[in-house]
């Protein structure tokens, strides 16, 4: 079994690392402070119990020995002994340029990096190391333990081996995926950003409520979610900020982020993480179900 390092234990890095940790690797799970490293412990646990009620025909695993392989640390040296390293910290490429120069210094050269990054392109990323090849995109999506497939990015260097090595990484944790090129939101969220984004206009303007615009693409559409649930599944500070990469990569005024969503994020209101989004949540438990909010408006 591989020893697999997370960086970052937010909303992503806690369900990777639960993911790994439940099919019986050793897990380094690393982030800044031990208040977010308790709220991961205590959150894997209660996935991992209910996992059954929340996934049909799941195996049944025992929290307290999932949880155990799964070192909680501030300390990022130690990741020194992992075989993996996973990468999962909020969406600012200056943070990620300096944890990167830091993690390249720290682990074996031939560890491969995988960048869990919404929109950053994958090239870019590679270029704050000394590994470019070992560097692959491996976009989770959101929540990793139960969600089937993740989206591969090939950065302009990662060569063959690094991709199989992750393939087959991802195999033996029975997840499908999907290689794409690199390109700034890759295919799944340079659309996907879009549309959360024009769904957080029409409510802005007043056009329809939140509740109604989710209820349109999941009684219309046949979607699970509709686009604003969705958003605060994310992390509406995810949002934004993939907006931007994607505003600046492109330079195109079409990723220009909704007022409405800095005003959200300005106050602290970032969806399902905090309790409150464009839906209220009776607590941050990421299956629990979406309280609508009826028509209340953002102005
Ligand atoms: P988040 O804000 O929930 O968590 C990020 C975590 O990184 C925080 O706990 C923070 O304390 C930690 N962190 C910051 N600096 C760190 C450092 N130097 N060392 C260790 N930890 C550090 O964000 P998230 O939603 O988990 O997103 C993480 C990454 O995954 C982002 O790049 C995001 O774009 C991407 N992503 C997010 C989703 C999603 O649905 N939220 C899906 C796929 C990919």
């Amino acid at each position: 079994m591989e020893r697999i390092g997370v960086v970052g234990a937010g909303t992503m890095g806690r369900g990777v690392a639960q993911l790994f940790a439940e099919q019986g690797h050793q897990v380094v799970l690393v982030d800044v402070a031990d208040q977010i490293l308790e709220s991961a412990r205590a959150e894997i646990g209660r996935e991992v119990r209910f996992a059954r009620l929340l996934r049909p025909g799941a195996p049944t695993r025992v929290p307290e020995e999932v949880v155990g392989r799964i070192a909680f640390t501030t300390d990022l040296t130690e990741v020194r002994q992992v075989d993996f390293l996973f990468e999962n910290t909020i969406e600012n490429w200056d943070l990620k340029r300096s944890l990167y120069g830091k993690l390249d210094f720290l682990c074996a050269p031939g560890v491969p990096f995988g960048v869990n990054t919404s929109a950053i392109p994958i090239t870019r990323v590679a270029s704050a190391t000394g590994r470019p090849d070992r560097v692959i995109g491996t976009h989770f999506m959101n929540p990793a333990p139960t969600k089937p497939t993740v989206e591969l990015i090939r950065g302009h260097h990662t060569s063959d081996e690094t991709l199989a090595l992750i393939q087959g990484l991802l195999d033996r944790t029975g997840k499908r995926h999907i290689v794409v090129k690199d390109s700034p939101g890759f295919v799944t969220n340079r659309v996907l950003m879009l549309t959360l984004n024009e769904a957080i206009f029409l409510l802005h303007e007043g056009v329809s409520g939140a509740a109604e615009i989710d209820r349109l693409f999941k009684e219309c559409f046949g979607h699970t979610m509709g686009p604003l649930e969705t958003a605060d599944l994310i992390g509406l500070d995810t949002v934004l900020f993939s907006l931007d990469v994607l505003c600046d990569s492109f330079d195109d005024p079409k990723y220009r982020p909704c007022p409405l969503l800095r005003k959200l994020v300005d106050a602290g209101i970032l969806g399902r993480k905090t309790g409150q989004g464009f839906h209220h949540y009776d607590d941050t438990h990421r299956n629990d179900d979406t309280q609508e909010s009826g028509d209340r408006r953002y102005e």
